[in-house]
């Protein structure tokens, strides 16, 4: 699942402008849905006609991971990362080096 930027979240919306826009959970004539951008990309929406948040992103295909900006690259690198150490332990060659190696690549990934 893609992680979208705020711009390009806007851009699957209908309508939007000044962080309003036609919310794609329901039958919607008056610009239900709120948008705004939070805390490291993360994006929040909001239906204040009551869709449920998974409603919403669900018609648009997309996830509450989409929306995650970066808490959801750092959830992906931590996952990867964990992920990665336990092939090392299983394949004996987990050691403070093979770890340090991994954080490494993961840290280079991260974007703050
Ligand atoms: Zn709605």
């Amino acid at each position: 699942m893609k992680i979208l930027s705020f711009d390009e979240f806007n851009a699957k919306l209908k309508d939007y402008a000044n962080g309003r826009a036609i919310c794609p959970g329901h039958e919607d004539n008056m610009k239900s849905l709120s948008v705004n951008e939070g805390d490291g990309g993360r994006i929040l929406v909001k239906c204040h006609a009551g869709c449920d948040i998974h409603h919403v992103l669900g018609s648009m295909d997309l996830t509450t991971e989409s929306i995650s900006g970066n808490h959801g690259f750092l959830y992906k690198n931590l996952k990867r990362c964990i992920e990665h150490a336990v092939e090392l332990a299983k394949s004996g060659g987990l050691n403070c080096e093979a770890v340090s190696e991994v954080l490494n690549e993961v840290n280079d990934e991260l974007i703050f």
